[in-house]
């Protein structure tokens, strides 16, 4: 069977281009999206390719056990194998968040550790795919010298992961200082050329627009609709990891709103292959300090309006113009979807209470517990309601954003769930009146558990 898919003019579906082509917008200015040949996709019955999908899941036949290749007629038929550049991404943990459910009031409570991944974000999933293209675009003999993103830390770390593998020129646009340590190493370890801008990330994305004006300049940002492609698969997964079910809620921090976009574009086409029968509702969480789509869902989604990002520990959506926000808000309508606001307290807070229960988030992910833990507290998520956080990133990538909470310098923040260490004498007595104080008997911890 051949497969196909092309770009496609939102506002004009018979406007067409090869996924080959280095082309962005449409001829009126629109985002392109990928568009699959559906009636191709429709000759496999829905439990052929769940069975094909399953055959596939987390083994080493190359290149299909990666979570994305293993889905390659479903996000991009069109690569070789021989260009596709991938490190195994996706296939990450679902994990059940038992003690943090109990914690919040819910019992069916689970997180997809996105972060578990080749560079410790979701971002992954669509760089490998936007990486194969250009390796088959150079292997066609198209003059590409460099790929080029503008980033709040992660897509740029995968951009110069996967570029490091394929052999290809990379080049990221950083807001200075606007990104973590472990962020800023990635990419200078992978040798990309960094530039630190000084600017937000809203800056840095004006100016790789006008850089990749030029052709042999090719554009990584998720304007570039190949990364949906392959961070649809997400949704995908999370259907695949519940036997093909899919939970009533999924919970997902927004910033560049491209992932929102990429999880209800997966969902929906397995609806359409009727691999799935409902849909979830999907929430989209943003931090107060960055809400453009917040603010324009309290209107019913009737104005939206960009905003200057202030500050917020969660960097990676601290974005106030975001390039995907219609193709999320049109998700967000067909998924009978919410969007929530964090505050800078609530989302530490709430990154701290699941820590300790065994999980280690980044704030972003704090970002969606703590709209979880508004939503729980409404009665808008019931008790018995099957959840699913999506958590981006990994959390060692933010150490400074657990030191200083743990220290109590985090900004805006009153640290409820401190904990710091105790510096005493290297003396036996010292331990032992810490030890009386601070660890709890035996009957004690019977009734923790
Ligand atoms: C990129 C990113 C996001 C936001 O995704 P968008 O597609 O920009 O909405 C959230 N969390 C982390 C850790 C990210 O790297």
């Amino acid at each position: 069977m051949n497969y196909n898919a092309w770009f496609a003019a939102h506002d004009n579906p018979d406007e067409r281009y090869p996924l080959t082509e280095v082309i962005y917008y449409s001829s009126s200015g629109g985002l392109l999206d990928v568009e699959h040949d559906m009636t191709a996709l429709r000759q496999r019955s829905p439990d052929e390719w769940k069975q094909l999908f399953d055959r596939r899941w987390m083994r080493t036949d190359w290149p299909y056990g990666s979570g994305v290749w293993g889905k390659k007629e479903l996000v991009c038929p069109v690569v070789d194998d021989e260009n596709i550049v991938s490190m195994f991404e996706g296939g990450t943990n679902l994990f059940w968040a038992e003690r943090l459910g109990q914690d919040l009031g819910v019992e069916d409570f689970w997180i997809k550790l996105c972060g578990n991944s080749h560079t410790g974000s979701f971002k992954d999933l669509g760089m490998t795919v936007l990486i194969s293209i250009v390796r088959q675009m150079i292997a066609n003999g198209k003059p590409i010298r460099a790929v080029a993103c503008a980033s709040t830390g992660d897509t740029s770390a995968a951009l110069a992961g996967y570029g490091a593998a394929a052999g290809i020129p990379t080049m990221v646009f950083l807001p200075r200082g606007k990104v973590s340590t472990a962020q800023l190493v990635q990419p200078i370890a992978h040798g990309a050329l960094v530039l630190a801008l000084d600017t937000d990330f809203d800056g840095c994305m004006r100016i790789v627009r006008e850089v990749t004006a030029d052709e042999t300049i090719y554009l990584a940002n998720s304007l570039n609709s190949l990364r949906i492609e392959g961070q649809k698969t997400v949704g995908i997964e999370i259907a695949q990891q519940f036997d093909w079910t899919v939970p009533d809620w999924i919970i997902i921090p927004g910033g560049n709103l491209g992932n929102t976009a990429a999880l209800g574009k997966g969902l929906l086409m397995m609806y359409e292959l009727g691999m799935i029968t409902r849909l979830p509702r999907i929430v989209c969480a943003q931090a107060r300090n960055a809400n453009p789509l917040y603010r324009s869902f309290c209107t019913g989604f009737k104005h939206y309006e960009p905003i200057v990002a202030r500050p917020t520990a969660a960097s990676a959506i601290q974005i106030g113009d975001p390039v995907s926000v219609h193709r999320a808000i049109r998700v967000l309508k067909r998924f009978n979807g919410l969007v929530e606001e964090a505050s800078e307290q609530e989302l530490a807070d709430a990154a701290a209470r699941a820590d300790r229960t065994g999980l280690y988030t980044c704030p972003h992910t704090g970002v969606a517990l703590a709209v979880a833990i508004k939503l729980i507290n409404q009665g808008t998520i019931q008790k018995s309601d099957r959840v699913v956080i999506i958590s981006t990133a990994h959390g060692l990538k933010f150490t400074r954003f657990k030191v200083e909470y743990h220290e109590g310098t985090l900004r805006d923040v009153i640290s409820a769930h401190a904990n710091p260490p105790v510096e005493i004498p290297a003396t036996m007595d010292a331990v032992r009146r810490v030890l009386d104080e601070r660890v709890p008997h035996g009957a004690e911890v019977r009734k923790l558990q």
